[in-house]
């Protein structure tokens, strides 16, 4: 049973045999746009799962993570987690920014990054405890970080940055985690490590959901893949996405999507 409460004030259980992740007809548009970003997407990822979302550049998926995350306003349609309102567990989502969406020039160390992970379980002037720091050390040393700690994050090579990200999505202890595009340029230990913690958070029924360009991985480690193009859902399940891919894009559908 997963429970979804931290702290005195909130209580809430996951409602039994609720998905994860519920979506259902979601639609949303861009304050001042005059298109939908998302049209008609219905998704439910189950605890334990590790979905894929597929699709070229500007297909939604960015969109999807940041609604799913509480980001961007539902224009309408609804999101549930665990049988609830997305708005009553936002604190149970970890989001992972692109690497490219943050500013690795800011002055702060890779330990104290990952910290700020813990900041929406310390709430407003609480200064982190004893378990906080050990809850920071264990996920660098999860994500082999331990001996750049107390680098300044610019420091980092661009899979070092992506690392850092995991960990500070991993002390946030959430049921939910959503990563956008986790495997964009890495190195091979990146990679491996990533995999490595999506299954294991998979297997402590964790629901994972990862937009990604890399088809190979979606085969061979996801459970379910969502293939969204021009912000409607186009296929779903690892074999039809794979195949419809190769239906509009054709043969040259790999190189297509691993184009940046
Ligand atoms: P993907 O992640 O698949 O590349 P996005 O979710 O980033 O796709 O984009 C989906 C659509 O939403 C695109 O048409 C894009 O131009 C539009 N879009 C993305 N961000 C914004 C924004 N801040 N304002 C207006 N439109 C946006």
């Amino acid at each position: 049973m997963i429970v979804l409460a931290y702290g005195k004030r909130r209580t809430a259980r996951a409602v039994q045999g609720a998905p994860a992740i519920e979506i259902v007809d979601l639609r949303v548009r861009y304050p001042g746009s005059d298109r939908l970003a998302l049209d008609g997407v219905s998704l439910s990822v189950s605890p334990g799962a590790r979905v894929a979302l597929v699709g070229p550049n500007g297909a939604g998926k960015s969109t999807l993570l940041k609604t799913v995350a509480g980001l961007l306003p539902v224009s309408s349609g609804h999101i549930a987690l665990f049988g609830h309102p997305l708005e009553a567990c936002r604190h149970q989502v970890a989001y992972l920014a692109q690497r490219s969406d943050l500013d690795w020039g800011f002055p702060i160390s890779v330990r104290k990054l990952v910290m700020t992970g813990r900041y929406p379980r310390l709430g407003w002037l609480r200064l982190p405890s004893r378990e906080d720091w050990r809850a920071v050390d264990e996920a660098l040393a999860r994500v082999q970080l331990s001996d750049l700690a107390e680098r300044q994050i610019g420091e980092l090579s661009g899979g070092q940055q992506q690392r850092a990200l995991l960990a500070r999505a991993l002390v946030q202890e959430a049921a939910v985690l959503l990563l956008d595009e986790p495997l964009n340029a890495v190195d091979a230990t990146t990679r491996q490590v990533v995999a490595d913690v999506l299954a294991s958070l998979a297997a402590q029924g964790k629901a994972v959901l990862v937009a990604t360009h890399d088809l190979d991985r979606v085969q061979a480690e996801f459970d379910d893949a969502l293939f969204l193009l021009d912000g409607r859902p186009i296929a779903r399940g690892v074999p039809d996405t794979v195949r419809r891919l190769e239906q509009v894009f054709g043969e040259d559908c790999f190189n297509f999507v691993h184009s940046p």
